[in-house]
């Protein structure tokens, strides 16, 4: 017998249409009003990926310290832990108790002292971290000078920074009514200036701030010597002394793994608070940061907040209240899953394909090095003078994001502003194959570009491109 079909029915068979055959295609997607409308999942997953389809590939991307690479079952975990509230301490006890083992490790790495109580909290970046610590330092000072009877309204506190300073010391001062004391800094002198920094401390400091690394070159400051200068100021000023918060943001995690026999946390007496990044070296995904006081005493009661905990309560200090636990349990999933050896190795083989690509630049013969991944793994460079080149750094950027690299260009800081420099950033997750294939189209490139018929600059003042912190 025949068999006899009925009508068809669309919407079951919705489903199996290929999606771009779909009328689901056709939406205009909505951008700055909400639609009227509902659409389905999969049709909104659809146009919003395809939205974000010509960014950078970010793998590709040598402009940022954060990182672009965590391992599937990483990534796994912190998915199905995205729904935790890391501020609801009753509800996930659990989870308050890995941010305190994590607290715990990192004080550990950074030699906190035994004979002291240290403290610490997850934040969301260097960035809050850097708020707390400045924070601390102000009212710790304040009371300080109130009781050494300083006249407190006779001008503005301040903070002595060098002129490498990542920005959010700058937001800091201008939040939170802070006169910014800057040592610059000049082609010697790349980092923070130990023979001047005490030229710009008074009674009004409420603390220096020593960088691990400078973010625009990569270089450390000197923080073991400026330890000792502190040291002996203190010495004549019993009543105001100046003690030392480290902004750890890349070197946190990477400088005690390449570089243990260097003396710049805890070890060292007048360093009272450390901050760094989880989502830089620390190898988590953004966001999330870690700010530690050697003790107590360094972290005024007034900036701690309770909140309830198993029906007791928990102190804790942070800008922010409400934020996904799965950052802080991606760090601690890092912690168990690498131990000691395995940061060691994976910050090991950065420092290595940082180096290589160091000499591979240099051999070029085009550039001169300003750094060369001896510190923080990154290679700043200028252009050699050469009077027939037609090119700049900044068409040589344009030129690399052709095959999808993105290599800032950007002058540097104050007194330096007229030199201008490409810096690439290398991270656990840019292989040694990835640095030959960067070193073959940059080659490529700097051929293109020495070919080129037409060059045409109307604008030749330094200008920053592409992203730099
Ligand atoms: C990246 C960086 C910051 C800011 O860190 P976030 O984690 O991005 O908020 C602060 N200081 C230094 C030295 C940095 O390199």
């Amino acid at each position: 017998m025949a068999m006899l079909y009925g009508k068809h029915d669309h919407e079951t068979n919705k489903f199996l249409t290929p999606i771009f055959g779909d009328p689901a295609e056709q939406h205009d997607l909505p951008k700055y009003r909400l639609a009227q409308h509902a659409l389905a999942p999969r049709e909104a997953d659809r146009l919003v990926r395809d939205e974000l389809l010509d960014e950078g590939n970010s793998r590709l991307n040598l402009a940022t310290f954060c990182q672009t690479y965590m391992e599937p079952e990483a990534v796994d975990l912190m998915k199905d832990t995205l729904a935790k509230n890391a501020i609801d301490k009753s509800e996930y006890p659990r989870t308050a108790e890995i941010e305190n083992r994590c607290v715990n490790i990192i004080a550990n790495l950074w030699h906190a002292p035994e004979s002291e109580k240290f403290t610490g909290t997850s934040t969301i970046g260097s960035s809050e971290a850097c708020m707390l610590g400045g924070l601390a330092m102000k009212f710790a000072w304040r009371k300080r000078a109130q009781k050494a009877g300083l006249d407190l309204n006779a001008q503005r506190p301040n903070l002595v920074i060098s002129a490498g300073y990542q920005v959010c010391w700058e937001k800091f001062c201008v939040y939170w009514d802070i006169d910014m004391h800057v040592v610059p800094m000049d082609e010697h002198q790349m980092a923070l200036d130990t023979a001047h920094v005490l030229d710009y401390v008074d009674d009004y400091t409420i603390g220096i701030i020593g960088i691990m690394g400078i973010t625009y070159t990569g270089q450390y400051d000197d923080l073991s010597t400026l330890d000792a200068i502190v040291d002996k100021y203190n010495h004549h000023h019993t009543e105001l002394p100046v003690y030392i918060h480290v902004d750890a943001a890349s070197g946190g995690f990477y400088a005690p793994f390449v570089d243990s026999q260097l003396i710049w946390d805890f070890q060292l007496k007048n360093v009272i608070s450390i901050n760094a990044s989880g989502h830089k070296y620390g190898l988590v995904y953004p966001g999330v940061g870690w700010i530690i006081w050697r003790d107590q005493q360094f972290l005024p009661e007034e900036l701690v907040f309770k909140v309830s905990y198993l029906g007791g309560e928990l102190p804790t200090m942070a800008i922010n209240f409400s934020h996904s636990a799965a950052q802080l349990i991606g760090q601690y999933y890092n912690f168990v899953r690498f131990g000691w050896d395995g940061y060691r190795e994976i910050q090991t083989k950065t420092h290595n394909v940082a180096r290589y690509l160091a000499k591979a630049i240099e051999q070029l013969g085009e550039f001169s090095l300003i750094n060369n991944g001896q510190q923080l793994p990154l290679i700043c460079y200028q252009l050699v003078p050469r009077s027939d080149r037609e090119w700049t750094l900044y068409d040589l950027s344009d030129r690399l994001l052709m095959n999808g690299w993105q290599v800032p260009t950007y002058p540097l800081p104050a007194n330096l502003e007229q030199q201008v420099i490409q810096r690439i950033v290398v991270r656990a997750d840019f292989g040694m194959n990835m640095a030959h294939d960067f070193i073959d189209d940059l080659t490529a490139a700097i051929k293109a570009l020495n070919q080129a018929h037409i060059v045409y600059h109307a604008d030749e003042a330094p200008k920053k491109y592409g992203f730099t912190h």
